[in-house]
């Protein structure tokens, strides 16, 4: 249930988390709000039921609703509110094209929708990713977004400066892995090493929270990595 008196988190100068587990609904990721002066770019929208509630965090952090919904891949607990957060806002949603068809068909498999038993609301979207990406927030400042296949073909990480601090979205760094989401561990650990050389200062995950500094950022990066050892 939407309690009224929850507020958006502040994670950087701009940067706020607008959704999660303890915040809106057990079955959401977290979700981040990137407040720039050209955008309001909202990353990720939990599992669904939610989306009132992520919404309404959003506009208290930015003071409007999300310009953009960036969307790390396909699955539910990232993407199920997507299409009633488009319905309501307007905005322009982005994704790469490795995980757009699961979007635009609501496939319950990859989108893991049967785990959640919830069904995933199918949604074309605006702008589909071949590669990585870029989301302009002012004059000379972006969101960075990298194609990070591993956990989906179709995984995206992004990342912009805040406060003089660079702050990565790594939603799912952690994966998990299974061959119903057309998970490829390879191609992951390449991933992971291209989130290795961005040095970032603050990591906001999907699922285990806000870490910083860089140090810590790192550790966390390569005890994945090295969990997944053959
Ligand atoms: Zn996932």
């Amino acid at each position: 249930m939407i309690n009224k008196a929850r507020t958006p988190r502040k994670v950087a100068s701009g940067v706020f988390m607008v959704g999660g587990p303890d915040l809106t609904d057990p079955r959401d990721c977290l979700c981040y709000l990137v407040d720039g002066p050209q955008a309001r770019v909202l990353i990720d929208c939990g599992a669904g039921p939610s989306a009132a509630a992520i919404l309404d965090l959003a506009v208290k952090a930015a003071g409007k609703p999300p310009t953009h919904l960036l969307l790390t891949h396909a699955h539910i607990d990232h993407a199920g509110a997507a299409a009633e957060i488009k319905r309501r806002t307007g905005c322009r949603v982005v994704i790469h094209a490795d995980d757009a068809q699961v979007l635009a068909t609501g496939d319950m498999k990859r989108s893991a929708a049967d785990w959640y038993g919830l069904a995933l609301e199918s949604l074309e979207a605006d702008e589909v990713l071949a590669g990585d990406g870029v989301i302009v927030l002012s004059d000379g400042d972006e969101l960075s977004i990298l194609h990070t296949p591993g956990h989906t073909p179709g995984s995206v990480a992004a990342w912009c400066l805040a406060g003089g601090q660079k702050v990565l979205f790594g939603q799912d760094v952690h994966g998990p892995f299974a061959p119903a989401f057309g998970s490829d561990i390879e191609e992951w650990r390449e991933s992971m090493q291209r989130l290795l050389e961005l040095e970032a200062d603050v990591l906001a995950e999907g699922h285990f929270g806000v870490f910083r500094p860089a140090d810590e950022v790192k550790a966390f990066i390569e005890e994945q990595l090295a969990s997944h050892q053959e």
